[in-house]
């Protein structure tokens, strides 16, 4: 078992860290409060690759393999979980999707635009009356000859108000539940789709755009079809295996963030003429945060493995989903609690850890989701726990 890093592996994750640390670190309290994306950045990182992370070179990405990709998302969220939230939307969820089922034409229309940032992209699945239950899903797409008519409504749409490509999912027939659900690569300029920021202020991710999005009367060519009718749940589902790497790669970030705010207001702290780093009830919860982060950070990187050598992820990945989540946000509630009256305060990076890691536990599958997938997994496919591989 090899733990070194490949000499692109630490090139990538050295370039993340400058850049989060120069670049977003500095604006993220300011566009928290503000409540607006700091959209200067996306061109940026469109120039450092990571927009086009995981994409070959002929579709203008860089190429980085998965384990990469999981530190440009895990430093990109020590500085900012917004920032981190339009990547993991706009690559995860996006163009690796247009890459997984897209045909030629559509990957070469599509994927050089959103790696350089000239493109945005969203990924619209959830509606008022759908989350979790995708199946039952109320946005239907009619066939009229050669196009489709969609009518509907999402809501929580990352990078919702600013994206020029959206991938809506809408059911051509709603007794097929799941059969009948097709995907659509809907340029947001199409008559008929028009969208509004989301009722009411966000706990976290206050610098993220969140859209709710309405589908009147919206017509679209049948070559907008990502898949082919009917594969739409499959094309959701795919996503996500994507897009959950990178929120757990995510939340080993905000982990990492709270250790070393902790760490450092442990020093620098005194109480009783002494720094409260010397007390053993904090050196307790700084341990359980460090190794807590620890195995975060290897379940991550083991999910990352399994999915640049092509094999299969889904336990995987929602295994580190599930408990680097967890670990976070035990690790933001105690960061908050060892910083006292200084981490209850925008004053502290900490106060704004906690808000954002809640989000975390939420979208791309609640962790309650993520457990029913992870035991279904391990309870029909006996064959593979008797692989080693399987028990990390
Ligand atoms: C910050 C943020 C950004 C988001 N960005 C996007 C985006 O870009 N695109 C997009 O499409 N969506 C997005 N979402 C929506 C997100 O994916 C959904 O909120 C999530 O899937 C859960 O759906 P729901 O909120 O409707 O909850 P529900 O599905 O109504 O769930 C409510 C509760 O019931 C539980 N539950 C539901 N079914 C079961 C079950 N079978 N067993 C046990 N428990 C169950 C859930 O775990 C949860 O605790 C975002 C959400 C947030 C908070």
């Amino acid at each position: 078992m090899d733990f070194e890093l490949t000499e692109a592996q630490v090139a990538v994750r050295r370039s993340a860290r400058t850049f989060a640390e120069a670049e977003v670190r500095p604006l993220a309290r300011e566009s928290d409060e503000k409540r607006e994306f700091p959209w200067h950045l996306v061109p940026r990182m469109g120039q450092l690759g990571f927009l086009g992370g995981p994409l070959p070179p002929e579709y203008g990405g860089a190429g980085f393999d998965y384990v990469s990709m999981a530190f440009v998302y895990e430093e990109i969220s020590k500085a900012c979980s917004s920032v981190r939230g339009f990547l993991a939307v706009h690559v995860g969820l996006t163009s690796m999707c247009i890459y997984d089922w897209g045909t030629e034409e559509q990957k070469r229309a599509y994927l050089p635009r959103l790696a350089s940032g000239q493109t945005i992209g969203c990924y619209c699945l959830t509606e008022p009356n759908a989350g979790t239950d995708v199946a039952s899903m109320e946005t239907t797409a009619r066939r009229e000859g050669n196009e489709y008519v969609i009518n509907g409504r999402k809501h929580w749409i990352t990078n919702g108000n600013r994206a020029d490509l959206a991938l809506v999912f809408a059911s051509a027939d709603r007794a097929l539940k799941h059969k009948g659900i097709c995907a659509f690569l809907v340029d947001t300029c199409t008559p008929g789709f028009k969208r509004q920021r989301m009722i009411g202020m966000e706990l976290g991710h206050r610098a993220s755009d969140h859209a709710v999005i309405d589908f009147e009367e919206m017509r679209v060519p049948r070559e907008c079809l990502l898949g082919a009718e009917g594969d739409g749940f499959k094309v959701a589902m795919g996503a996500l295996d994507h897009g959950r790497l990178g929120v757990a790669a995510g939340a080993v970030g905000v982990a990492q963030a709270c250790v070393d705010a902790c760490v450092e207001f442990a020093r620098n702290r005194r109480q009783f003429d002494k720094p409260i780093g010397d007390f053993q009830l904090i050196q307790e919860m700084v341990s359980d945060m460090v190794v807590e982060t620890s195995a975060a950070r290897l379940l991550v990187l083991f999910a990352a493995h399994q999915k640049m050598m092509g094999r299969r992820n889904t336990r995987e990945t929602s295994m580190a989903k599930y408990y680097a989540t967890e670990a976070a946000s035990r690790a933001a509630n105690n960061a908050v609690l060892l910083h006292g009256s200084y981490g209850y305060s925008n004053n502290s990076p900490v106060e704004r850890y906690l808000r954002d890691i809640k989000g975390y536990q939420i979208y791309e599958g609640t962790n309650q989701i993520q457990r029913i997938i992870i035991a279904r997994d391990v309870l029909k496919d006996l064959d593979r726990q008797m692989d080693i591989s399987s028990v990390i």
